[in-house]
């Protein structure tokens, strides 16, 4: 078994391996597929597959309006945790978090203005 210790992670082989062993599928519904954990019975919502789009996989507190959980905070900061940061803050008029790795905008800036995902 492999222990997920984040609340999200992208998508890539190493989490489509572990879904299909240790996960199973519950619910699919408006683009989004629903998981529990055979082991500690956490669910988990993935994105629907698209080649347009970066794939998300996340833990959610309950079942409960599992397509309604809002997510973006933890989709901004994978995108701030993958990409690093630097000591120079921002150029977005007031904001004062500092810009990602090679670029002149934050975090949020790059996700909610560039739409950037990874
Ligand atoms: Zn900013």
């Amino acid at each position: 078994m492999t222990e997920l210790k984040d609340k999200i992670y992208y998508t890539d082989k190493n989490i489509l391996k572990i879904i299909e062993s240790e996960f199973e599928l519950i619910d699919q519904k408006n683009w989004y597929r629903l998981y529990r954990n055979k082991k500690d019975n956490s669910y988990w919502r993935l994105d629907e597959w698209d080649k347009y789009q970066e794939q998300f996989f996340v833990r959610l507190e309950s079942a409960d309006n599992w397509t309604e959980y809002d997510d973006q905070n933890l989709r901004i900061e994978l995108l701030k945790k993958h990409r690093g940061t630097t000591d120079h803050k921002c150029t977005w008029k007031d904001c004062d978090k500092n810009t990602l790795t090679e670029m002149a905008i934050c975090e949020f800036h790059a996700y909610t203005e560039m739409g950037l995902r990874k």
